[in-house]
């Protein structure tokens, strides 16, 4: 067994956290504060080629392992998670069905300009009255002849407003349950495909999301993505990894707000002492480290069981849990650090407190994963 990273993983991190310092850093209080889509930063970034970090050369792509992909994830959140929410859709979910079942064609048109950050791309599962519950998803598909006609409104879609491109979840029968769902693409400009309400949101700022309407949507037959009835199954495919990327997103979050606490302290006097000197904040810093550390371990895990073939949901499942749960203790206690000032908006302890909370919807909530993870432990009784 060796927990080290190798050469080049560890070489990745230096240059990612190094880029990410210089780049996304600066600009993560005004993102927030702006709610707005910092599409200068998004041009500069993109040009690096991370957008195609886990994808295959052939697309644009670099090739890279899960456990690098995992690196990636939590530097670049680290600097701001809603710019990081909008990078990570474009280079995971985004256009994932897209390089799995589309025709060359597609990926001509869509894959390969949006590793190359020219096209915005975005995945929709979510509507108004289903969200964990996929089987209850009213957006229709029905064939007409050699088109496919979307009805339904898509909701919390993150680069709705601006996305060039969806992968959309719609049910072609309806009395199928989650065998009926299948996933479409949908481009700008199709008839019909226009964003809606653009939602305002506590935390991951900067990551625009919102409304996705879909009113009598032609697109050709080619446009389902794989066979019929197959879009779970699809699903099921990348459901780990994106639940080991959001347990990396939560450490990305969480180590902004540790570092930033552990300058505080330093600095930060009280009864002559900087606090850093006294036990009960010594003891906070040892807990955060330690979660934090067995969080990466758990996430990491997870990756490198996806790099070797193994299957890994119970684990991709505990990293994403833990890291997302020790994430809301660490951002807790980092504004405590800080004291009053951690609830003042000039500091940004309260920001990471805020961006915390989305992690903990993303890639499942931990109410349906506990119970789902303690099926697949108990097995059938
Ligand atoms: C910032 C942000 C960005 C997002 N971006 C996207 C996106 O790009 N595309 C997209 O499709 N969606 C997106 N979502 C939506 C996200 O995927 C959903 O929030 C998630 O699937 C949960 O659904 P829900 O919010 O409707 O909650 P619900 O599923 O309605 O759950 C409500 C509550 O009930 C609990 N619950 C539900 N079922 C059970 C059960 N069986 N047992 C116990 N408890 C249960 C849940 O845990 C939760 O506490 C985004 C969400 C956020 C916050």
């Amino acid at each position: 067994m060796d927990f080290r990273l190798t050469e080049e993983q560890e070489f990745f991190r230096r240059t990612i956290a190094e880029t990410v310092q210089k780049m996304i850093v600066p600009r993560a209080e005004e993102i927030d504060e702006s709610d707005e889509f910092p599409w200068d930063l998004w041009r500069e970034f993109t040009k690096l080629g991370y957008l195609g970090l886990r994808y295959p050369p052939e697309y644009g792509g670099m090739g890279a392992d899960k456990v690098t992909c995992m690196i990636f994830y939590e530097e670049i959140t680290r600097g701001s998670v809603g710019f990081a929410q909008s990078v990570i859709m474009n280079m995971l979910m985004g256009t994932h069905f897209i390089y799995r079942f589309g025709t060359e064609e597609m990926k001509k048109r869509c894959l390969i300009p949006a590793i190359r950050g020219e096209k915005i791309a975005t995945i929709c599962f979510t509507e108004d009255q289903s969200g964990s519950d996929l089987a209850s998803i009213r957006t229709t598909a029905v064939r007409d002849g050699d088109y496919w006609i979307l009805n339904g409104t898509k909701q919390w879609i993150t680069n709705g407003p601006i996305c060039d491109f969806a992968t959309v979840l719609a049910t072609t029968d309806p009395s199928k349950g989650l065998k009926g769902l299948n996933f479409f693409l949908v481009e700008k400009g199709t008839p019909g495909f226009y964003p809606g309400q653009k939602i305002r949101k506590l935390g991951c700022r900067g990551a625009v999301t919102g409304e996705l309407i879909l009113d009598n949507v032609r697109i050709p037959k080619e446009n389902l993505l794989g066979e019929e009835g197959k879009g779970v199954q699809q699903l099921q495919e990348i459901l780990d990894e994106i639940r080991a990327m959001t347990g990396a997103m939560a450490l990305g979050i969480a180590r902004a707000a540790y570092e930033e606490a552990l300058e505080f302290s330093r600095k930060r006097v009280a009864f002559g002492h900087p606090i850093g000197h006294y036990q009960l904040i010594r003891a906070k810093f040892a807990d955060m480290a330690t979660e934090m550390d067995a969080a990466r371990l758990l996430v990491w895990r997870a990756a490198w069981m996806m790099d070797q073939g193994i299957p890994c949901t119970k684990e991709a499942i505990m990293a994403k849990m833990f890291a997302t749960e020790v994430c809301q203790k660490v951002v807790d206690e980092c504004t405590r650090i800080y004291g009053a000032n951690g609830m003042a908006l000039e500091y940004s302890p309260q920001r990471h407190f805020r961006d915390a909370r989305f992690l903990l919807y993303g890639g499942g909530t931990h109410e349906v994963l506990r119970d789902y993870l303690g099926r697949l432990i108990i097995g059938k009784v």
